[in-house]
């Protein structure tokens, strides 16, 4: 009897679990190509300071634009591009392309802004990748204070030791380094002290309720008052409304990003939003220069 019901299973579940393997194959394959293809895309989005409304950085944000599949969200195929080993040609596509993005729109005159990278677990175990960044800034022409990193407390905690002379070699470039979804990563905070660190970011979760749930207000500030007592940099994800806004203002919250000011944007709508902030709407950082 239980021979015919393990046959009856097998038989039930097989074609499904043929057809995920063949769906997972097929998703490698395609992701594979798409970097061939040249299917990738960067989106970015503005980090305004709180206090003037300046926009002062920007955030290179992936996207897969699929034929087939449409413009796929990175948190659909990072992970695999991770299990598969992409993710180092892919992320150091997304390095070379974000910084000559950036430096594009320095040399057309816009203002040199700060850009953001994220950087996955397998980019920050290479052990060249101090290096590998210099290459780029080099091969670019990009000034590395121009340059940010966004790391997550995990990537970092996986191998202390190693991370912290990482953030070292990076920092003595120059380059700015930003804690990202910091508080959701179940680390300790002596980390804090052991890393050289720039800004943290704290993550959207706590941001949503902030104006509404004591308990999320409380820990924004908290944090912001143990960023500023480190002399670190403190900023919000995910601000969608003005009370948010307001909340963080009061708070003392250096930056914001969020939807309230804009999504991640393609190249060419991200360069006009910023012309037309150059006119006045957005701020003096963002004047033209040189012309
Ligand atoms: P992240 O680095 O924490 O990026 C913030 C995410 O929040 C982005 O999602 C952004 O579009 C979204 N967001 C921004 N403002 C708001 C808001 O006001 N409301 C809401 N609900 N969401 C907001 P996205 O672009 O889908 O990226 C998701 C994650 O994928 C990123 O989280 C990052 O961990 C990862 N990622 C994106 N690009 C790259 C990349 O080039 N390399 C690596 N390794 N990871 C990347
Ligand atoms: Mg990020
Ligand atoms: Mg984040
Ligand atoms: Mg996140």
């Amino acid at each position: 009897h239980a021979k015919k019901v393990g046959r009856a299973n097998h038989q039930f579940f097989a074609p499904e679990m043929n057809a995920a393997a063949g769906a997972r194959l097929a998703l490698e394959h395609a992701l594979r190509q798409a970097l061939e293809n040249q299917e990738f895309e960067l989106h970015y989005q503005p980090k305004v300071d709180v206090a003037s409304g300046d926009v002062v950085a920007m955030e290179a944000l992936l996207r897969w634009r699929c034929p087939q599949r449409g413009l796929v969200p990175p948190n659909d195929f990072i992970g695999v591009t991770e299990e598969i080993g992409l993710i180092i040609p892919l992320g150091a596509w997304v390095l070379r392309e974000a910084c000559r993005q950036n430096r594009a729109w320095q040399l057309a005159g816009m203002a040199h802004l700060r850009m953001a990278v994220n950087l996955s677990a397998c980019q920050f175990r290479q052990k060249d990748l101090p290096e590998f960044v210099a290459g780029v800034l080099a091969e670019t022409g990009m000034e590395a204070s121009c340059l940010e990193l966004e790391v997550t407390e995990s990537v970092v905690m996986h191998n202390p030791a190693e991370a912290a002379q990482i953030l070292d070699r990076l920092h003595a470039q120059g380059i700015h380094i930003s804690v990202d979804d910091f508080g959701t990563g179940y680390s300790s905070l002596s980390y804090l002290k052991q890393f050289r660190l720039d800004t943290l970011k704290i993550d959207r979760s706590f941001v949503r309720d902030i104006s509404s749930d004591a308990d999320d207000a409380a820990i924004v500030r908290s944090v912001i008052a143990l960023a500023h007592s480190l002399r670190l940099q403190v900023i919000a994800e995910g601000v969608e409304t003005d009370e948010q806004l307001d909340y963080l203002r009061e708070l003392g919250c250096d930056q914001y990003q969020g939807y309230l000011r804009s999504k991640p944007l393609p190249a060419a709508q991200f360069e006009a939003m910023l012309r037309a902030g150059a006119a006045g709407a957005i701020g003096p950082v963002l004047k033209v220069v040189g012309r």
